[in-house]
């Protein structure tokens, strides 16, 4: 049986917008009939949790819409209700990744907000969802080392640059878009950022297939692995999809699946818990995104046997 956290409040109102917030709510519905799924409601973030890793003054335009364009710096429209979504939706990725340290897996129906700064949001993430989480285990004693693997399309700039400064935390992002300056560089040829110590990244070249992805997951996986973390937080985005207008990548949905199915079987074979959330995912039919998210959970159950 797996725990998967969904709350309604996830989506804020955020009106016509590429991001499609709806999505959440369809992967949920998509779950309601599994029979080893059992979705569960999360609690929010507290601002206690927040501030470990986001500015006051930050917080502060979230929660008040002013200054306005620091409440708008992830590209979202604010408006009151956009504080205690993203309290929520953090809440949700917390909520995973503690439910992970008891059962080994489990996961969040919601996005991990990888382009979030300390001080500012960037590319429709407003909180860092993924550190956020990983600061309050560490705080609280629960975990004392961890890993993010981010295979969302777009380069995981926010969690490296919160990574950084966290020698206990590595981030590994596999992208085929960079990120910088608030805006995706679809070429990947020319690197915008640059690795640290705990914070490594492997682009994938335009027109990657499943060989190629693989190739690159089996350079990449044993960064984490050599690291033996307490967790590893999974974005299994949905952007790297071929017909997503942000990508160049040639992966279709049973490459994806064989993606989280090689990500699961990694941290099985080495005991390491894992919580995954969804990420990016803009294709015009969102029932392809929400394929992609709902296969991500077939792979659990192929892996870990539901
Ligand atoms: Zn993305």
């Amino acid at each position: 049986m797996l725990t998967a956290f969904y709350h309604p409040g996830y989506a804020a109102p955020i009106g016509q917008h590429i991001m499609p917030i709806r999505k959440f709510e369809l992967v949920a519905e998509g779950l309601r009939d599994a029979a080893d799924v059992r979705l569960a409601e999360p609690t929010p973030l507290t601002e206690d949790d927040l501030r470990r890793v986001h500015s006051a003054e930050y917080i502060a335009a979230i929660r008040t819409g002013e200054p306005r364009t620091l409440a708008e710096s992830q590209k979202f429209p604010w408006s009151p209700e956009l504080f205690p979504s993203v309290c929520l939706t953090g809440g949700g990725c917390l909520a995973a990744a503690r439910q992970a340290l008891r059962d080994g897996v489990s996961a969040a129906v919601v996005s991990g907000f990888h382009h979030a700064c300390a001080d500012h949001g960037e590319g429709f993430c407003t909180f860092n969802g993924l550190i956020v989480a990983l600061d309050a285990l560490v705080a609280a004693g629960e975990i004392r080392t961890a890993a993010v693997l981010d295979m969302d399309l777009h380069y995981g700039n926010g969690t490296a640059q919160l990574a950084a400064t966290r020698p206990h935390l590595f981030a590994l992002s596999l992208y085929g878009n960079d990120y910088a300056n608030n805006v995706a560089v679809r070429d990947v040829t020319v690197r915008q950022h640059e690795d640290g110590e705990n914070h490594r990244s492997f682009a994938l070249p335009a027109g990657c297939d499943r060989a190629t992805l693989f190739k690159t997951m089996d350079a990449a996986l044993p960064l984490i692995a050599a690291r033996n973390p307490d967790l590893m937080l999974y974005q299994a985005g949905a952007d790297p999809y071929f017909e997503d207008p942000y990508s160049p990548l040639a992966l279709d949905h049973d490459d994806l699946l064989a993606r989280d199915r090689r990500v699961f079987e990694f941290a099985k074979a080495h005991a390491i818990p894992v919580a995954w959330v969804l990420a990016g995912g803009y294709t015009s039919d969102v029932s392809k995104v929400v394929r992609v998210h709902l296969n991500t959970f077939q792979a659990w159950r192929e892996v870990y046997g539901g």
